[in-house]
């Protein structure tokens, strides 16, 4: 196995994760991200592993995320941000969905505090976005930035289509307060095209890696371009920034376009 502490010590410039859930990060994660330079990370809402029961259950969450974490991570020199919502997976069930949207305006002027997210689609139901399109109200109605979670493999292309098609279709949408985030070679130029930011998500082996990060900044500049690692408790790297400025490195990209990329943008 490769040892990715050691991998991923050497990237010397500061970065920002835009997209990790830390709640189900260890602290030496915070440690090894520290040594590697990052100086702050933003939490999106994400799903749990297992469906919550009851709107408390998500109160308390949103405790975590604005009390607890900011805590634990300023330990380690890390500025901690969060966004606010009930994920895709969760939105199936349309009246918790609106009992969870409900109580979100308390917690939006918590300190560190981003905006809506990540809300989104995950099998593209109608449900979803049902629930999607009440996130994006309340988020016009609070004047918040909306981050979007766009579904994986299969699913992806038309789901993002799906999405895009919904803010365009309100025109009090502002393109540039929204991300669309986890897009690949397919997505990221609709996204783009349409006026919104495009978060690249590196996962370790599949999906996009480091070097498919870089192939996409090549092919469509670094304009609007966020990369994240989306780290949660399933197969993922907190370590990837890091590995995606080594790789932008060794492809010869300028200092600045890296800090545009990881640390500016975000
Ligand atoms: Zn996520």
């Amino acid at each position: 196995m490769p040892d990715s502490t050691h991998r991923s010590t050497d990237a010397s410039m500061y970065y920002i994760d835009p997209h990790i859930h830390m709640v189900s990060r260890i602290t030496d994660d915070y440690v090894r991200m520290a040594r590697a330079g990052c100086v702050a990370v933003s939490e999106p809402a994400f799903w749990a592993g297992f469906d919550r029961g009851s709107a408390e259950s998500f109160a308390d969450y949103f405790r975590h995320l604005t009390e607890f974490e900011p805590k634990r991570a300023a330990q380690y020199g890390i500025h901690h941000t969060c966004w606010l919502c009930i994920n895709a997976k969760e939105a199936e069930n349309v009246a918790l969905s609106r009992e969870v949207i409900s109580i979100i305006p308390k917690f939006l002027d918590r300190p560190g505090v981003l905006g809506i997210g990540e809300i989104g689609l995950n099998k593209n139901t109608k449900n979803e976005c049902t629930i999607f399109l009440e996130h994006v109200e309340l988020a016009l109605k609070t004047d918040e930035l909306i981050l979007v979670h766009t579904p994986h493999l299969a699913d992806k292309y038309k789901g993002t289509r799906m999405i895009i098609d919904m803010l365009k279709g309100d025109g009090r949408v502002k393109p540039h307060r929204v991300i669309i985030d986890h897009v690949e070679e397919h997505t990221i130029k609709p996204a783009l095209d349409a006026g919104f930011w495009a978060g690249m998500t590196l996962y370790p082996v599949t999906k996009c890696t480091p070097e498919r990060a870089v192939d996409m900044v090549e092919r469509f500049g670094t304009e609007r371009i966020i990369a994240n690692s989306a780290g949660d408790w399933g197969p993922s790297d907190p370590m990837n920034l890091p590995d995606f400025i080594r790789a932008l490195r060794a492809r010869g990209h300028d200092e600045m376009t890296i800090h545009k990329l990881v640390l500016r943008h975000a």
